[in-house]
């Protein structure tokens, strides 16, 4: 009787769950966010793995890259061509089809160098290989599809983008997504569709389409409908791919894909057996990528500025003394160091997550938010710094072109704010919390003896929690906060569909499951490097303050709940100017930090190589003056008057 009424009662507090949100929370796995929400942590041994890509190959495009504009150009879209056929596509791909299948690490490692050298060029080699024709090919495509398109994809014959995005489809991805109807054309089922695809990237140089649709079937042809994905090649009948956009004038090829045409079912990906999967299959794979390529791009945008702002503050002086003897830059440098070394960290920690063969969905989302999130703020305290050298382009501007990407990682993918406020908490509570997804399961199946063994479970699991909350361990150490957060959790999970409206409670909770995260990831790199104990030791406790703030801020917003949650509030302390310092002069002066910092991006014949030898000459040296001038010289042009 009494479980019936809780049954009836929890029933009423579960939120509506749609049908995509369901194929979101069964797809990937868990991994360091269950144990968080368990409130017990083991951090993963190392994967070692073999170098597969000869680092002479990245050599030789870090020494022939011109820096030109890859797309639009006037070079027969050199830099794509370029990738395409020295298999820079191809690191998704098995060798059994002619790919170069990389480790995450390893393919996290030469993304993150790419892209340090141009963005435009990073995002050029990420995209085919994250989620597009050739990841869901390999992972669903029929063997006559594998056979057929992945050693085109793995030789650059195809070159490869993947559409779902329209003007009416953003965020919510399938909400009014293009549609397609199963037709009789002859006795034979034939597809139709009218798509209307914008923000493609690669779109306007790439010759294999991936695109998604709402499949109908009203004659009842095929048997099936729903979201499918299929492939198109450029020369598809009634395609049109005539128009690109210019995202940022960042210089990387994204545009439209349009048109009314027909195809045959056996382009869908998986064959017919396929059709009303497509949404799983995106979601599935989306689980693991977004933890590798935009985290790859944040980490070169944040290692470039901070390596670069670390050298250019030795060179530049004013009034008299280097910029670096000046507090208020100190303390910048103090930021954009702090953030640098959690994302440099915490992807460390996810590729080697990934690495073992889990594709943890919300450590995904967080990778994918906190990353880029972080790397915007590395790079707005870094333009700060460098000042007018920072904002007019030229040689020694080693900044402009990252300045202008950020907000497209903000973006993609998922958007942050959404990702934030809704994904990571939200999806979390459900997809990382123990017992709280098999209970929505039992209801959702009407299964009262499932319901009744997962709410006793969550009852015990709430109150050894709780219980352990009582510590006489600061609420400021690590192993602590994630207990009081897992028993935070059990509180706020009580109000049910309620969170999905109380966003800012979500995103708060958000920011403090992040950081836990993002915590382990710098334990974790120092278990592996051994850089520097003091950074090691401020990061992690800076990153347990912002957490702080925002428990307190959770627990004053809660109901009455909150008066059994006192104890977990706890006063932050204030920054303490002599330890910034002293941590200034760790990140300024141990070769071990620089050496962490300039990891993975490239030095070779560029200015922050000039700032490096710089830094290395006598400041007397005539060699020191020279190279002094040109680092602190920014690019002049010819005013039109004078252009003949
Ligand atoms: C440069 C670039 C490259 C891209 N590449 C591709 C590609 O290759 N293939 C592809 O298919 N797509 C691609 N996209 C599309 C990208 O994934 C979308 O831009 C993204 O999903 C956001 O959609 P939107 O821009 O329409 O924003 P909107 O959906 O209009 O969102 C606007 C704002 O509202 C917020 N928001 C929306 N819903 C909610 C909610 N429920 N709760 C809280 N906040 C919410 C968002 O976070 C955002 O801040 C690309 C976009 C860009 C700009």
């Amino acid at each position: 009787m009494i479980s019936h009424i809780l049954f009836n009662f929890v029933k009423s507090k579960i939120p509506r769950v749609s049908s995509t949100e369901l194929v979101a929370l069964r797809s990937g796995n868990t991994s360091l966010d269950r144990q968080i929400l368990l409130g017990k942590v083991s951090l993963p041994k190392k994967v070692i793995s073999k170098q597969k890509f000869p680092q002479s190959k990245l050599n030789e495009l870090y020494n022939t890259f011109d820096g030109s504009t890859i797309y639009p150009n006037d070079n027969n879209n050199k830099w794509i061509n370029y990738l395409a056929k020295n298999k820079y596509f191809s690191f998704l791909i098995n060798e059994e089809y002619g790919g170069i299948k990389l480790s995450v690490h390893e393919l996290s490692n030469i993304l993150t160098q790419v892209a340090s050298l141009d963005p435009a060029l990073g995002v050029s080699v990420m995209v085919p290989n994250s989620l597009g024709p050739g990841e869901l090919l390999t992972h669903y495509g029929t063997q006559e599809q594998k056979e057929y398109y992945l050693p085109k994809l793995a030789n650059g014959t195809y070159i490869p983008c993947f559409g779902l995005t329209g003007p009416y489809n953003g965020s919510d991805a399938t909400g009014s997504i293009d549609e397609g109807q199963v037709i009789n054309v002859n006795g034979k089922p034939m597809i139709k569709v009218n798509i209307n695809k914008r923000y493609i990237t690669l779109a306007p140089v790439a010759n294999l389409m991936g695109i998604a649709f709402n499949l109908k079937d009203p004659q009842n042809l095929l048997g099936k409908s729903g979201i499918t994905v299929a492939l198109l090649e450029r020369d598809h009948k009634g395609l049109i791919q005539n128009t690109h956009h210019n995202p940022m004038n960042a210089g990387f090829p994204n545009g439209t894909i349009k048109g009314e045409f027909i195809f045959d079912p056996s382009q869908i990906i998986g064959g017919t057996n396929n059709i009303g999967n497509g949404w799983k299959m995106l979601m599935e794979c989306l689980s693991a990528g977004r933890g590798i390529s935009l985290p790859a791009t944040a980490n070169a945008s944040s290692k470039v500025a901070s390596f670069g702002i670390i050298n250019y503050i030795k060179t530049r002086t004013q009034f008299k003394i280097p910029l670096s003897n000046m507090e208020a830059i100190q303390e910048k440098v103090n930021s954009m160091v702090y953030n640098t070394w959690i994302i440099q960290s915490a992807i460390c920690l996810t590729n080697t997550i990934l690495d073992q063969g889990n594709s943890p969905a919300v450590l995904s989302a967080i990778m994918k938010q906190q990353t880029t999130e972080r790397g915007r703020e590395v790079l707005n305290h870094a333009l700060d710094i460098h000042g007018g050298a920072g904002i007019c382009i030229g040689y020694s501007n080693f900044l402009e072109k990252f300045y202008r990407a950020a907000p497209i990682g903000i973006t993609v993918e998922g958007s942050n704010t959404l990702t934030r406020s809704l994904i990571i908490f939200g999806q979390g509570l459900n997809k990382s919390h123990p017992y709280i997804f098999p209970i929505l399961e039992s209801v959702l199946n009407n299964d009262i003896n499932k319901f009744k063994k997962e709410f006793n479970s969550i009852l015990g699991h709430s109150f050894k929690l709780y219980a352990k909350t009582f510590s006489i361990e600061s609420n400021m150490n690590l192993e602590q906060q994630i207990i009081n957060f897992a028993c935070l959790t059990n509180f706020v999970a009580l109000k049910g569909g309620a969170l999905k409206s109380e966003q800012m409670l979500s995103g708060a909770m958000a920011d403090i499951f992040s950081n836990l995260y993002l915590a382990l990831g710098v334990q974790y790199y120092h278990n592996e490097n051994n850089a520097n104990i003091q950074l090691t030791d401020y990061v992690i406790q800076r990153l347990l303050k912002e957490n702080q703030h925002n428990i307190n801020k959770v627990i004053d917003n809660l109901g009455s709940e909150r008066f059994f949650l006192q104890h977990l509030k706890a006063g932050v302390p204030n920054t303490c100017f002599h330890e910034e310092r002293k941590i200034f002069s760790h990140i300024l002066n141990d070769v071990n930090i620089l050496n962490e910092l300039k990891k993975n991006i490239v030095l070779d014949n560029n200015i922050l190589d000039d700032l490096l030898k710089a830094n290395n000459l006598p400041k007397d040296s005539n060699e020191y003056k020279m190279l002094h001038d040109k680092i602190i010289n920014v690019g002049e042009f010819e005013n039109s008057e004078y252009i003949k």
